[in-house]
């Protein structure tokens, strides 16, 4: 489906959007808890502004927007935060697709497309951990972590999964073992958050989880690549994704980016440390990202609609 979409599109170039938790803080929503963007659902005026930041970047030129469930995988979450009941809770992960849906049908309803984003493991626990992984889990378990969000995201229709910023090889394939098992005709990305220009933010080559994700013959990916990474090191991830992509049983699966603009996160703080990237900076790298391989391109953590306007203006 990915192919599909990508290949109709001028330049061969998917659009996504770029943060959503940044724009719902600038829109003044304090999101410093466990539950991230995720917290401002099923309030009237969170629902508001959730379709309202989806809603910029569709019309921004963004093909495919990803949901405000990126830091829902703990439905217990909802509980502690919010005191809400567990039916509560699992309505307000659903909504998260509803309203993504709602912003697609009111402003690109012919062609434009819904990612239910699902974060990591390490998203559920403090201090920032889906940029450390080494959870010590199994498979089994990270599977098991993942299926009662994915259960709900998939009930409400979204036309594909966002798995994102995976830190590690082992959660990376327990998303795929779940899809398998589970959702075996519903298509979905793999992407990682990286800490180099070779390794992802556990310390394992990329090349390593590319080539674990794609081992399985049955229902892999239909992308692969990174987000939430520094714009720097994208190129060279990208080069050794496609050259791993290239010697999988998979050799059609598309790479995609989706960068944060440059700064630094800082789980102790929950901050954003350093300076990013400006829209203009960040839009002149994308140029060596396609060169490289990327088929779809967006934005993570400080990108704002303004950095896909500009994408628009290059890719479009
Ligand atoms: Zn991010």
């Amino acid at each position: 489906m990915l192919h599909r979409v990508a290949a109709s599109q001028p330049k061969g170039i998917a659009l996504l959007d770029g943060a959503l938790g940044t724009e719902l803080t600038s829109r003044g929503f304090d999101l410093k808890n466990e539950l991230w963007s995720a917290v401002v659902l099923g309030t009237e005026e969170g629902d508001r502004a959730v379709q309202d930041v989806h809603e910029a970047y569709y019309r921004a030129g963004a093909l495919i927007c990803t949901t405000a469930s990126y830091q829902a995988g703990d439905l217990a979450a909802f509980v502690r935060v919010l005191g809400l009941t567990e039916e509560e809770s699992r309505r307000r992960v659903a909504r998260s697709v509803q309203l993504c849906r709602r912003a697609r049908d009111t402003v690109r309803p012919r062609e434009g497309l819904v990612a239910a984003s699902c974060g990591s493991y390490g998203a559920s626990l403090p201090g920032g951990q889906e940029f450390h992984g080494n959870f010590g889990m199994s498979e089994a378990e990270l599977e098991a972590f993942h299926m009662p969000r994915l259960a709900i995201v998939l009930a409400e229709g979204p036309d594909l999964i966002a798995f994102e910023t995976l830190p590690e090889k082992t959660e990376a394939v327990a998303v795929c073992n779940a899809m398998r098992r589970h959702f075996p005709s519903m298509p979905y990305w793999v992407s990682f958050s990286a800490k180099s220009e070779t390794e992802v933010s556990s310390g394992e080559t990329f090349a390593e989880c590319v080539a674990a994700v794609l081992a399985s013959a049955v229902h892999p990916p239909e992308a692969i690549g990174i987000n939430c990474t520094q714009p720097r090191y994208v190129s060279s991830l990208l080069r050794i994704g496609r050259e791993a992509i290239s010697q999988s049983p998979h050799p059609g699966t598309l790479l995609l980016c989706y960068p944060n603009a440059g700064a630094v996160w800082d789980g102790e703080s929950q901050n954003w440390t350093g300076n990013g990237s400006s829209p203009e900076q960040w839009c002149q790298y994308t140029e060596e990202w396609v060169m490289c391989g990327a088929k779809i391109l967006g934005g993570c953590c400080n990108t704002t609609p303004a950095h896909i306007s500009l994408l628009k203006k290059v890719w479009l």
